[in-house]
């Protein structure tokens, strides 16, 4: 059943593209990148994400690029890429970027069924470490570049790709790319990893989330402290008794419903594919986000409370130093997912009046920049649309595939991006099905089917776009 449906579709989709222009990235060339790259072990600490800067560089240059026009950077222990693919007149539009990481997830090869660092190919799939989470995009993206330079096509504006080094850890490169790039100043970012495709049990393809917006993430540790005592002489300020009232007031709280254009389309996308309770709320929020009633169903549900206001959850708790004495110190951890727009002092400033203890202390943990909501531009959603729907063609019953815009909880190297005024958008080429999906689990893995739809989305977003 899955073989049949992939047939088709490559078959429906090859149709198209051989009308439309000339053939996309060859598949069987991306495959090999894609395997190579996994067996180059991008982990933290490992010192190996340089050597993947330079492999990938060799293949651009393998292809006809300028390795004058390729820049490796080896900073925090890692390395960020860089290459300007200049447009062959000069371009009244400003330059568009496109961005991935190189780095990966840490894998135990003890817990593996197969070593992680090895791309294995078994039963249609592609398994390693990575081989998803972001190696599948960035080697879709660079081997696209690379047949579009050989076939003899130039961007009419420029294209500068960006690859980060740590965005699965710090985000210390990560940060300082975006703010090269602001340097160079772009129109607006593609980035490959964010967005991206489901596909339904039968492997046909029946949503497509284009990135637009992410959350802010950030942890507080609020403490309390007490002198003490002996257990068997009680005080009213015993602090695990009050910081217990206090984690149970913050999860009890109802931050207020916010929205942006993009939730509001992303929830009015999803109403029409329910007809429930669920599905009405969502319809009546996207178009009154004042509506009490819905926002009482959108915030009973886990899939929609983060899509409609900040959350705050205790995640941790420590305290107490022996059975016997009354608690000196106790830390309770907050985690945050903070609604675009919001600042990080304001969500403290209202952990603080939640709490209703005075005595409680926050110290910082990590926090990631606070971004807005990226505008929806007809340009960048007409150019993913077209590519989406592409996948659809041909599939009866497909026609209506649309790119529904997102914001997901965070965070990507967007975040960075966004921070430093360039809009971002996730626009993956990798569709998957749910039961599939492994980033940062054991198993990682990709469909082998995916190569050449991956291929064609690049080729025709970049021709849209750039040509
Ligand atoms: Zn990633």
């Amino acid at each position: 059943m899955i073989r049949t449906l992939a047939i088709a579709l490559a078959l429906s989709v090859s149709i198209t593209a051989a009308s439309a222009h000339a053939a996309p990235g060859d598949a069987a060339e991306a495959r090999t990148l894609l395997m190579e790259s996994v067996g180059i072990a991008s982990v933290k600490g490992r010192g190996q994400t340089p050597a993947l800067a330079r492999f990938y560089r060799d293949w651009l240059v393998k292809a006809g690029f300028n390795a004058a026009d390729i820049q490796i950077d080896e900073l925090a222990g890692t390395a960020n890429f860089h290459m300007a693919w200049r447009a062959a007149v000069t371009a009244k539009a400003k330059p568009i970027a496109l961005t991935g990481h190189l780095d990966v997830v840490e894998a135990n090869p003890a817990d593996w069924e197969r070593p992680p660092f090895t791309a294995v190919a078994e039963n249609g799939y592609i398994f390693g470490r990575g081989v998803q989470d972001n190696k599948f995009d960035v080697a879709m993206m660079i081997a696209t570049l690379a047949k579009l330079k050989a076939s003899g096509w130039t961007p009419k504006r420029d294209i500068h790709l960006f690859l980060s080094g740590d965005e699965e850890t710090e985000g210390t490169a990560s940060a300082v790319q975006a703010k090269q790039a602001a340097a160079i100043g772009f129109e607006y970012m593609l980035n490959s990893d964010g967005g991206g495709g489901g596909l339904d049990a039968q492997s046909k393809p029946f949503f497509y989330k284009l990135q637009a917006a992410e959350k802010s993430y950030a942890d507080f540790q609020m403490t309390i402290t007490d002198p003490g005592g002996h257990s068997s002489t009680p005080t009213a300020s015993n602090a695990i008794a009050r910081i217990g009232l206090v984690s149970a007031r913050i999860a009890g709280h109802r931050w207020p419903a916010q929205f942006n254009e993009i939730t509001r389309a992303s929830l009015a996308q999803a109403a029409r594919q329910r007809s429930d309770i669920l599905g009405q709320a969502m319809a009546r929020f996207a178009a009154n986000p004042a509506d009490a009633e819905a926002i009482a169903v959108l915030r009973a549900n886990p899939g929609t409370i983060g899509q409609i206001a900040t959350t705050c959850v205790p995640t941790m708790i420590s305290g107490g130093h022996a059975p016997n004495a009354l608690p000196q110190r106790v830390t309770l951890t907050v985690n945050c997912r903070i609604f675009p727009g919001t600042s990080i002092a304001a969500v403290q400033s209202e952990l603080a009046r939640i709490a209703e203890d005075p005595g409680v202390r926050f110290a910082a943990g990590i926090d990631w920049p606070v971004t807005p909501a990226s505008p929806l531009r007809p340009d960048v959603t007409a150019a993913v649309q077209a590519a989406v729907a592409a996948r659809a063609a041909g599939l009866p019953g497909l026609l209506d595939l649309k790119a529904t815009p997102g914001m997901d909880a965070g965070a990507t190297d967007s975040v960075f991006w966004r921070a430093q005024g360039i809009p971002s958008y996730g626009v993956s080429s990798l569709f998957m099905r749910q039961e599939d999906s492994f980033a940062h689990g054991l198993n990682e893995r990709v469909p082998e089917a995916a190569i050449a739809p991956a291929l064609r989305h690049w080729d025709s977003i970049l021709r849209r776009l750039a040509g």
